[in-house]
């Protein structure tokens, strides 16, 4: 059986090199054993991500975090025993552990606590094998709509899965929805790579420090490619006022705050009452205009910062 809730099953598919999809609260990774390049390769291929996109090494605590980097700032050391585990990915410099085939060359590696009961038990059980880390791309292929529930990764990669006796451990519906906030930690000042639902204001209240966001010199972050996370709809983005004098399109949906209401000609795919919802629904709710075969999804993103910005930029991308 491909999808599997054993956590047993999970450890041992890992440890002799197979692949295994693991749950989180952000979307669903596609997990292998950071120790082992054999294992590393098939998760490119398996996605057909392009070999020099670096990857995040999920572990199971600060301690072992800290076997994949070599320096941290001390409000880097804060924040991440403030927010691990949780929707945290920290870039730092690396140990020799973190070989360039995860780092994609660089002198950076990315780490992060995640939480999930489910994965969180694999890989406490994998540290007592001596298998400190686990790369876990998000599990779908590259350029798609980030996995939130088992069934999604099924569909983007379950043949290929199924045919290499690999896993998908089934955790549910992820409780976040958007991939982590990824945050440069080697300078005195944190700066965001990638925003999520830990905010700049989140990141300043633990920490002490001044947040910088949008660096335009920072290492490679796949996921801030201009386009990606992206259906086959054509993702369209309007404010409330838009709405009213869009022309009518055949087989459009419409992705907008319950409070809005439905457009005629559309059909209402989405309607989350808060920020929270909209990132929770969002990546299920693109999946399912694909299955819905809609040419075009018009989205009304949220209002606010912090997590609506998170929001706007994955809309951002799904629209490019
Ligand atoms: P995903 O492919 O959805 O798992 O996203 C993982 C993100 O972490 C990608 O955007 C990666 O590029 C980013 N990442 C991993 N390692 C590094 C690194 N050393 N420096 C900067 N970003 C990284
Ligand atoms: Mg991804």
């Amino acid at each position: 059986m491909l999808i599997t809730t054993d956590v047993t099953k999970a450890v041992k598919a890992i440890a002799s090199g197979h692949l295994c999809a693991i749950p989180t609260e952000t979307v669903y990774g596609l997990g292998a054993d950071a120790t082992n390049p054999n294992a590393i390769s098939r998760v490119f291929v398996a996605k057909g991500r392009p070999t020099d996109h670096p990857l995040i090494v999920h572990v199971a605590n600060v301690t072992a975090a800290y076997e994949w980097v070599s320096e941290l700032p001390e409000w880097a050391t804060v924040l991440t025993h403030a927010v691990w585990p949780g929707p945290l990915t920290i870039v730092a410099k690396r140990t020799a552990l973190a070989t360039d085939q995860i780092t994609g060359g660089q002198e950076t590696v990315a780490v992060r606590v995640p939480k999930h009961p489910l994965t969180l038990d694999l890989l406490n059980q994998l540290n007592v094998l001596g298998i400190i880390g686990l790369v876990a791309p998000s599990a779908n292929t590259f350029g798609h709509v980030s996995p939130t529930n088992a069934n999604h990764v099924e569909h983007d990669l379950g043949e290929y899965l199924s045919a290499h006796e690999d896993l998908i451990l089934d955790g549910g519906q992820c409780a976040v929805g958007l991939e982590s906030t990824i945050v440069l930690a080697t300078g005195d000042q944190p700066i965001i790579l990638r925003p999520g639902s830990l905010t700049a204001s989140g990141i300043e209240e633990i920490t002490g420090v001044k947040v910088i966001t949008n660096n335009n010199e920072s290492p490679r972050v796949s996921g801030s490619l201009a386009s990606h996370y992206a259906p086959n709809a054509k993702v369209i983005i309007v404010d409330e006022a838009e709405l009213a004098n869009l022309e009518v399109i055949k087989n459009a949906g419409l992705i907008a705050l319950a409070a809005i209401p439905t457009l005629r000609y559309t059909y209402r795919i989405g309607s989350p009452r808060t920020s929270v919802e909209f990132a929770r629904e969002l990546y299920s709710t693109l999946r399912n205009a694909d299955d819905l075969d809609l040419k075009v999804v018009y989205v009304v993103p949220p209002p606010g910062s912090g997590l609506a910005q998170a929001i706007l930029d994955r809309i951002n991308r799904a629209a490019n």
